[in-house]
C-alpha cells in the first residue's frame, strides 16, 4: 500500500455542501481533502438556479435571509466567480390575481424589510419589460436576487481550492476504518488519508449511511426542463410565480421546478415536463404555444423537517460529522451555513440550535435510542 496522507478534515462529497465548507475550512487553516464519489442523484448540477432571499409564494423573508445573502456574495467576490453568475439583475415577480394581490400588500405591510430588496413595478413598466407576460396586476422586482451557473461556480471554486493546496480524490469505491480519534479511508487505488474530522457532505445519499439512517432527512426528487423558443426574447431577468423561468439565453428557458416525495428514479420523467409545460402556458401563453421541449433534468435532493440542514457530530463518534439537508434553497444557503459549519469543526464555535444535529439526537436520547 502507498503512503499515508494526513490531513485536519476530509469531507466526502463535491457538490455545493461539501465543496463550500471545503472552502471555510480551508480559511480556517485546516489541511483539507475532499473525496467525491460519482452519482446520478446529485442536485449541484442543475443548469441554472436562482438566488433568491424571499420566499415566492408568501413573500416571506427566508431563514437567516440577509445573513445567507451577504455571504454568499462575499463567497462570490473572494473566489472571483462573478463568471458564474447568469444575471445579477433582480428577479421579477409578477401579481397575477386579485387575492395575490392582496395578499402581497398585506406581507409587504407586515415585515420589516431590508433597505432595497425590492421595487414596485407598475403593470405597464412589467408588460413593457416582459410583453409576452399573461395577465397581470404588476408586480414586484426582487433587486437582490441573482441567477447561477451551478456546475461552473462549483468547479471554479475547487480549482481555487485546489491551487491553495487542497487535495481532491475522485473515488467510486471506498472503505472507511474507525480508528481511536481519527478515521482512514482506503480509496480504491490503493491511497490512504487518514483525518481528524470525517464530514459527510453526501447529499441524498445521508439517507443511505447507517451513521446518519436515524436522522430525519428525507429524499426529494426535483426536476427542470429546458424550452426553446420560435422568436427570440428581448428580457433577461428570471420570473417567479408558480415555479420559475430563467431565460438561458434569447431562446431557451428554463422552467423550474417540480418536486415529489414518492419516485421510483432519478430519471426525468413525462408528468413533470407536463407540469412544467403548464406552469409556461400560465406565465406566458404567447411563447409557451409555439415552444419546443429541449430537454430534461432531474436531482434527488433532500429535506428535513425544519427545512434546514443538520450540522454537527455524531453523537457516538465524534470524529464523523454531518453537513446535509440542504433543501431547495440550498445553493444560497451553501455558503453561510458551511461557513458555522467550519467554524465548530475548526475552532468548536456553538452552532445554532435550529441547525444543530443535536436538535434530533437530544430526542433520540431521551427516548433512549442512543
Ligand atoms: C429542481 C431543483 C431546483 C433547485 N433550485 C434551486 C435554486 O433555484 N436555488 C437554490 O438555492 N437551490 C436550488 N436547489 C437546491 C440545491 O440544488 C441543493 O440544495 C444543493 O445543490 C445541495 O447540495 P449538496 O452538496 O448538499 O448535495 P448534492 O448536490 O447532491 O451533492 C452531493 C455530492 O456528493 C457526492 N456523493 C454522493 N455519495 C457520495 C459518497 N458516498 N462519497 C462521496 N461523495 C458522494 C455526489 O456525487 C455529489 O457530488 C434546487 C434543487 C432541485 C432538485
Amino acid at each position: 500500500m502507498s503512503g499515508k496522507l494526513n490531513f485536519d478534515a476530509a469531507v466526502l462529497g463535491g457538490g455545493a455542501s461539501g465543496t463550500c465548507l471545503c472552502w471555510y475550512l480551508m480559511k480556517a487553516g485546516m489541511r483539507v481533502a475532499l473525496v467525491n464519489k460519482q452519482s446520478d442523484e446529485t442536485t449541484s448540477t442543475l443548469k441554472a438556479a436562482l438566488i433568491n432571499p424571499v420566499s415566492a409564494k408568501q413573500l416571506n423573508l427566508n431563514w437567516e435571509a440577509e445573513k445567507s445573502l451577504d455571504e454568499f456574495i462575499r463567497l462570490i467576490k473572494e473566489s472571483n466567480a462573478d463568471e458564474c453568475m447568469l444575471n445579477q439583475n433582480g428577479i421579477l415577480r409578477p401579481i397575477t390575481d386579485q387575492h395575490l394581490y392582496d395578499s402581497v400588500q398585506n406581507n409587504l405591510k407586515g415585515h420589516t424589510w431590508p433597505d432595497n430588496w425590492f421595487s414596485k413595478v407598475g403593470k405597464e413598466d412589467l408588460k413593457n419589460r416582459i410583453p409576452e407576460l399573461c395577465q397581470n396586476y404588476g408586480g414586484l422586482e426582487i433587486l437582490v436576487g441573482s441567477t447561477l451557473k451551478p456546475a461552473p461556480f462549483l468547479a471554479h471554486l475547487q480549482q481555487q481550492l485546489v491551487s491553495n493546496g487542497m487535495r481532491i480524490f475522485e473515488s467510486n469505491d471506498y472503505r472507511i476504518e474507525k480508528q481511536k480519534n481519527s478515521a482512514v479511508i482506503y480509496l480504491e487505488d490503493d491511497q490512504k488519508i487518514r483525518c481528524d474530522r470525517l464530514v459527510f457532505a453526501t447529499g441524498s445519499h445521508l439517507t443511505q449511511s447507517p451513521l446518519w439512517s436515524s436522522l430525519p432527512i428525507y429524499k426529494i426528487k426535483g426536476q427542470t426542463a429546458e424550452f426553446t423558443v420560435s422568436e427570440p426574447i428581448t428580457w433577461k431577468q428570471p420570473i417567479i410565480g408558480d415555479g420559475y423561468i430563467i431565460p438561458l439565453n434569447p431562446t431557451t428557458l428554463m422552467l423550474g421546478g417540480t418536486h415529489g416525495l414518492h419516485f421510483n428514479d432519478a430519471e426525468p420523467d413525462q408528468q413533470a415536463s407536463t407540469k412544467l409545460y403548464e406552469k409556461f402556458q400560465t406565465m406566458l401563453p404567447e411563447l409557451a404555444e409555439h415552444a419546443q421541449l429541449k430537454s430534461q433534468w432531474a436531482g434527488i435532493g433532500v429535506t428535513t423537517p425544519n427545512r434546514l440542514p443538520f450540522i454537527g457530530d455524531h453523537p457516538r463518534n465524534k470524529c464523523y460529522y454531518i453537513f446535509g439537508g440542504l433543501g431547495p434553497k440550498g445553493l444560497l444557503l451553501a455558503p453561510y451555513t458551511a461557513k458555522l459549519a467550519a467554524g465548530n469543526i475548526a475552532n468548536k464555535y456553538p452552532l445554532p440550535d435550529e441547525l444543530n444535529a443535536e436538535r434530533h439526537w437530544s430526542k433520540l436520547r431521551r427516548l433512549g435510542k442512543i
